[in-house]
């Protein structure tokens, strides 16, 4: 069976169509996104348990690339990738956590994390950076004129890109808001050979840059108005209902910044219902910073209007975005899925992030936000307690320790309520001990 896949405009009354080594972003007839398409009665001529099968055979393998938990998936994702093309640095098949003492503290048992950041560079961009560096290396294979791949970034998207294409030997450009991303961020692309543009602006302001320089065909463009990325980033939905036995959560729960990943969240999820691998859907839930919150704001006005806003400074520096390119996309998805969107504030996010750490994760702000907005959700009766809920935790907390330390140290304004300051003590046996006497006394009393 062959199986294939092209570029297809998202608006409905234009659904003008590209091959997949075309270079093109947008539309070039409506300017709309345009998103990938596949042969869905070619896909369906295998059936949902033949799928199933090939999927579990393949998941956490040593078969090359297929033990990549984005290329088990090939088929669905970029059909037409040879193999000797593929860039994997084993992306994806990542943890799904049961977390049961953080559901103990909210009061709901069913509560389970995905742990995307525990990846190569720490974050999920590496499942749609995967695809699309690997069509890249195709198409210079092939002869195309492209000399750099370039993205704007809010700190992750970079430092999977310049991984990725370091391991290609593909040089990188990236396109950074100064003193707007972690260090870790930093130091991910510095380390790996990317050209690094530190820039005296925003996310939104890289943004519009790299889009000008990306018109000239010599330069590629990674960022996920390019859809290649999306068909890598929705083989998380897949994932997660693969690893609970193929059936369906009843929410979950994803924290919003640009939108590509809700898009692809529930193009994944969509596919398997068409696929006949599931029969129901998840409620779908987008946690946005109430610092930048444009979704939030257009899902008040019932997706009538979208106005761009000025994100302002957030804990969660990754979804500081205030003109979400994917806006079309997840506002479709969140129609598909009974959606919802709900806002954290900076106190909400932090605490909630901390609280998470108390119980065993480690989390970074953006899951922070989604897990404060879990939270409110359940306080309001949003969500039942008796649901099984997901929340996709976007990157690991090893990338956000400032933030961190700065909770614990309480330098942050808000009360930190879950702050854990060291004990700095003479090293002598008297003082270890009358602290540890101390805090053992305080944790006996439940202080
Ligand atoms: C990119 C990113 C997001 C937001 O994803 P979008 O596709 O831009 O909505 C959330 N969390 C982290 C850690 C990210 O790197
Ligand atoms: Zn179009």
């Amino acid at each position: 069976m062959t199986y294939r896949a092209w570029f297809k405009c998202i608006r409905a009354d234009c659904g003008q169509t590209y091959p997949l080594d075309a270079i093109v972003y947008n539309c070039r007839k409506c300017g709309a996104l345009l998103e990938v398409e596949h042969d869905m009665a070619a896909l369906a001529a295998r059936t949902a348990a033949g799928w199933k099968e090939l999927f579990e055979e393949r998941y956490r393998s040593t078969a090359l690339p297929y033990s990549s938990g984005v290329w088990g998936k090939k088929e669905w994702v970029l059909p037409e990738i040879e193999d000797t093309n593929i860039v994997s640095l084993h992306e994806g098949a990542t943890p799904l956590l049961w977390a049961e003492r953080f559901g103990k503290a909210i009061g709901l048992p069913d509560v389970w994390i995905k742990l995307c950041g525990t990846t190569h560079t720490g974050s999920f961009k590496d499942l749609g950076m995967t695809v699309l560096v690997s069509q890249v290396k195709q198409m210079m294979a092939r002869g195309a004129p492209i000399k750099a791949v370039a993205c704007a970034s809010t700190g992750d998207t970079s430092a999977a890109l310049a991984a990725y294409c370091a391991a290609a030997g593909i040089q990188a450009v990236v396109l950074l808001p100064r003193g707007k991303i972690s260090i870790a961020q930093l130091i991910q692309p510095i380390s790996n050979g990317a050209l690094v543009l530190s820039l005296d602006t925003d996310f939104d302001g890289c943004m519009r840059l790299v889009q000008q320089i990306t018109r000239d065909e010599t330069i590629y463009l990674a960022n996920s108005m390019n859809s290649l990325r999306i068909e890598g980033q929705k083989t998380v939905g897949i994932e997660i209902v693969q690893q609970f036995g193929w059936q369906v959560p009843d929410v979950i729960i994803i924290p919003g910044g640009n939108l590509g990943n809700v898009s692809a969240l529930g193009k994944g999820l969509l596919m398997l219902k068409q696929l006949g691998l599931v029969d129901r859907l998840p409620r779908i839930v987008v946690a946005q910073a109430e610092r930048a919150n444009p979704l939030y704001r257009a899902y008040l006005r019932n997706f009538e209007t979208f106005e761009p806003v000025q994100a302002q400074k957030t804990l969660a520096s990754a979804i500081q975005i205030g003109n979400p390119v994917s806006y079309e996309k997840a506002v479709r998805t969140l129609k598909q899925f009974g959606g919802i969107v709900e806002q954290a504030t900076e106190e909400e996010l932090a605490d909630a992030a901390a609280l998470g750490d108390r119980c065993g994760l480690f989390n970074c702000p953006h899951t922070g936000v989604a897990l404060a907005v879990l939270i409110k959700l359940l306080r309001a009766g949003k969500i039942d307690k008796a649901e099984r809920v997901v929340v996709i935790s976007t990157a690991h907390g090893l990338k956000f320790v400032e933030m961190k330390v700065d909770y614990h140290q309480r330098k942050l304004e808000m009360p930190c309520r879950y702050a854990n300051e060291p004990v700095e003590l003479p090293a002598r046996l008297d003082a270890v001990k009358e602290a540890l006497d101390k805090a053992l006394a305080s944790r006996a009393s439940g202080a």
